[in-house]
């Protein structure tokens, strides 16, 4: 056993209102630079959806994670030979510059120079740069929220897996969530691996993935590598770059600007205790939907003894111990199992973790699914598809995320029973 310490993120997409606010204030502080105009280290998508950078999901075309080979070891998915002959001619697999953008805005003088007619004119959605309509350029960054039905009927190739795509679109039956994003800073790294310079590397003390900038010759081989599409090229330095974590504001002990400026307050910041020599064996797990089960194997219990002395004897710090007692991450993700990672299939060991949604709370609330004398509800009758959820988290299995909601459901009626209206209820308090 050789035990590390990690610092990861669990991210209350029930809580999440798609303000925005996470990505632009990363912006003010990280990319507000030339070069990296288009880049988002941090931001938020609405699911289902294209994405950002378009169709990032769709690792059949960008050739990011890793691969399993039939010797059961596990590879990047763009493979050694495939970046020799990358170096010697162009990399096929980045994402350009219309995959990141069709930035848009609305017409809002539309809602002045409207003829009169029977209903109020809707000021609609144009590109900033071409003016057309966005529903003839069919996408953008969260455009799927403004024009859902729309982007339905077009986009037939994107990831939708576990939504039956007759019912998107269809008034009564859509629905929508948000998904903030960042860079995982993944256990097991696939940009690291694909990087010809060795630039990138995961700091031992933290797990936090850095690009040395000395060393980057900017081949962007990690673009590609990077499942999550979270490595941006500096077209003016020449060089990548990714989110740091806000490193500098975590070595004094304060939060990240995302988690720091959240509106939702629905970000949790946590430290990790994790068996470094069993990554390679749980990334290589030979059935995909057993990996969200072997990613929570190579983590260990903060408060075992035997867990302990041996962080002690790896040189682990005190202060990372306690933390990795005190950690929210720790509580969520591993204990109580109510929080995921993103695509396990991909095979990095994302440490960035998402609470499912029982959004919209009001529908499940009505139902009478918080009512804490009767029968707990059937959570796959809840809006958002299990099926979905399960293929963004866990890579398929659906157990594990019912168990989740179920979870939730019941602290939700817990605590509205308690608290709902002033009224204390003597037989839970
Ligand atoms: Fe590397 Fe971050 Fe991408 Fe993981 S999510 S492969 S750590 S850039
Ligand atoms: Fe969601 Fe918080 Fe970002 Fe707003 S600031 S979009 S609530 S993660």
């Amino acid at each position: 056993m050789k035990v590390r310490a990690q610092i990861g993120m669990v991210l209350n997409l029930d809580k999440c209102i798609g303000c925005h606010t996470c990505s632009v204030t990363c912006k003010n502080v990280w990319t507000n630079r030339k070069g990296v105009e288009y880049a988002w280290f941090n931001n938020v998508e609405t699911k289902p959806g294209v994405g950002f950078p378009k169709d990032w999901e769709n690792q059949k075309r960008w050739n990011g994670g890793w691969v399993r080979k039939p010797n059961g070891k596990i590879e990047p998915r763009m493979g050694p030979k495939w970046r020799i002959l990358a170096k010697i001619f162009a990399n096929p697999d980045l994402p350009e510059i219309d995959d990141y953008y069709e930035p848009f805005d609305f017409d809002y003088a539309h809602l002045q120079t409207a003829p009169e007619m029977k209903h109020f004119p809707t000021a609609r959605p144009r590109s900033v740069i071409s003016g057309q309509r966005m529903e003839k350029i069919e996408w953008g960054p969260n455009w799927e929220e403004i024009l859902g039905g729309e982007f339905a009927k077009r986009s037939k190739d994107y990831n939708f897996e576990g939504v039956e795509r007759d019912i998107y679109g269809q008034f009564e039956n859509t629905f929508m969530m948000y998904l903030p994003r960042l860079c995982e800073h993944c256990l097991n790294p696939a940009c690291v691996a694909a990087c010809p310079s060795g630039a990138i590397y995961k700091r031992e003390e933290d797990g936090i993935v850095l690009i040395d900038q000395d060393k980057c010759r900017g081949w962007r081989m990690c673009v590609s590598a990077c499942p999550y599409k979270k490595i941006y090229y500096n077209w003016e330095s020449g060089k990548s770059e990714k989110c740091t974590f806000c490193f500098p504001r975590i070595e004094v002990g304060q939060p990240t600007v995302c988690s720091e400026t959240c509106v939702g307050r629905i970000r949790y910041l946590g430290v990790l205790l994790y068996d470094a020599d069993q990554i390679e064996k749980a990334a290589s797990t030979p059935d995909e939907k057993d990996l969200y089960q072997a990613q929570l194997d190579v983590f260990l219990d903060p408060y075992d003894p035997k867990v302990i002395a041996q962080a002690r004897a790896d040189g682990v710090p005190e202060a990372w111990l306690e933390a990795a007692r005190r950690s929210p991450v720790y509580k969520m993700a591993i204990d109580w199992k109510v929080a995921f990672p993103l695509h396990p299939e991909y095979r990095t060991l994302p440490m960035v973790w998402y609470v499912p949604p029982l959004s919209p709370i009001q529908s499940a609330a009505s139902a009478g699914a918080l009512e804490m004398d009767g029968e707990m509800p059937d959570v796959r009758s809840l809006r958002i598809p299990v099926g979905y959820l399960a293929n963004l988290l866990t890579a398929g299995k659906e157990e594990p995320v019912v168990q989740a909601l179920e979870r939730m459901l019941a602290m939700r009626g817990y605590m509205r029973a308690r608290t709902v209206e002033g009224v204390i209820d003597h037989k839970l308090a």
